[in-house]
């Protein structure tokens, strides 16, 4: 069996099963219990804040643990309607993750301002400049790295220019951390991550606070979280997620040129397998681990379908998207048509994927491509 579907979400890595065992098995107390046990948890609530802020390059203080990368994206966007000065605009990238565009919508309503993107996925620089220099936009929301296509926005260029600018700057890092090295990510003012992405377990992640953001509440009760999200802390998860993070970044992101040079073998030979399939993003720096593809012909659910019979498990776009969605709001953004949209899987491997999983993919690919027939050749026979 091979998982092609690593964006979505990730096993668990070695590392961090062992942390979180070790935590619910001797830390499994209330950290803001004021007895003895309850205060060495917190302490070590505590340390695993220190271990984080150094991987992303900020200081401890601006780490905030969440339940994931949705809940930070609805609190950050929460946050930014209740402290922008009245009148001021947030420009929004049109292919942030639903989670950030819906919270967008939804809390900063008239106030977006729709970022474009080129063909590749490339956000619109020049638009956004024009935009910061006409001292309207108080915050600008561009993501690392794309879930549907990999493709890595220039979020280093996008921080500094929003710093020159007096504006925010909101970058949501779940498909760039545990891929890529974190080290800079803290020079944006707001970050989220969720840490099944990276190896870690499911219903954690965490929100790097802006300097000074004392009144950003993710949640509201308890003063957990030094007043910044309410609710029993989930420490096991937490020092699961950054024993995670801290594998991640000191074995495996070095693996990356090796593992880059394995996707663009893939590219090159499904290219010869299927005539007429196209790579979406071709054009950009994309991760290493994730390849979109508009095949030739068929729905790509089809190919899903018989892909997984095969023993692989790919998708057809973002982790959410259902049969009911519509076509990819990402790939619209990049100027494909509804039909090329639901022409669409993604690959997405993992660390453990290996370079024969790629070569096997190409062969199933070229098998399922025979099966599923395009219309007109169905019909003739
Ligand atoms: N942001 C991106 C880029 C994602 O890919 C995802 C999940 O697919 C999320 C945010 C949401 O993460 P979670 O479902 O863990 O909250």
């Amino acid at each position: 069996m091979s998982y092609f579907d690593h964006n979505a979400t990730t096993p668990l890595a070695p590392a961090a099963r062992e942390a979180w065992l070790h935590a619910q098995d001797d830390a499994w107390q209330n950290p803001s219990g004021l007895y003895g046990i309850g205060a060495r948890v917190k302490v070590r609530l505590e340390a695993a804040r220190e271990q984080l802020a150094p991987l992303l390059g900020c200081a401890a203080a601006r780490v905030v643990f969440t339940s994931g990368a949705t809940e930070g994206a609805n609190a950050v966007c929460a946050h930014l309607a209740r402290t922008l000065l009245p009148g001021t605009l947030v420009a929004v990238n049109r292919t942030e993750h639903p989670c950030v565009l819906e919270a967008a919508k939804f809390f900063l309503g008239e106030r977006v301002v729709w970022l474009e993107v080129d063909g590749n996925g490339v956000i619109a620089t020049g638009q956004l400049e024009k935009l910061l220099a006409s001292k309207g936009v108080g915050a600008v929301v561009v993501m690392a790295a794309n879930n549907e296509t990999g493709l890595l926005q220039p979020w280093r260029e996008l921080a500094r220019l929003c710093r020159r600018h007096h504006a925010a700057f909101f970058c949501d890092a779940s498909q760039w951390l545990g891929k890529l090295p974190a080290a800079g990510l803290g020079e944006a003012d707001w970050v989220i991550g969720s840490a099944h992405k990276f190896g870690g377990p499911k219903g954690v992640g965490f929100v790097l606070a802006a300097e000074g953001a004392q009144d950003f509440h993710a949640q509201h009760g308890g003063g957990q979280e030094h007043g910044h999200r309410a609710g029993t802390e989930n420490f096991p998860g937490v020092a699961s997620m950054v024993a995670a993070l801290i594998e991640a970044e000191t074995k495996k992101v070095l693996l990356e040129t090796e593992r880059l040079h394995w996707r663009e073998t893939f590219e090159r030979a499904v290219s010869t397998a299927l005539p007429g399939v196209r790579m979406v993003g071709a054009g950009a720096e994309r991760l290493w681990n994730t390849v979109s593809l508009i095949l030739p012909h068929g729905e790509n659910t089809r190919w899903v379908a018989r892909l997984d019979k095969r023993g692989f498990q790919v998708s057809t776009g973002s982790a959410c998207a259902t049969a009911k969605d519509g076509p990819s709001h990402v790939l619209a953004a990049m100027g494909c048509s509804p039909e090329e949209a639901r022409r669409m899987i993604r690959a997405s491997a993992g660390w453990e994927t290996t370079e024969m999983d790629w070569t096997k993919l190409v062969q199933a690919l070229a098998e399922v491509s025979v099966e599923v027939k395009p219309a007109e050749a169905v019909i003739k026979i």
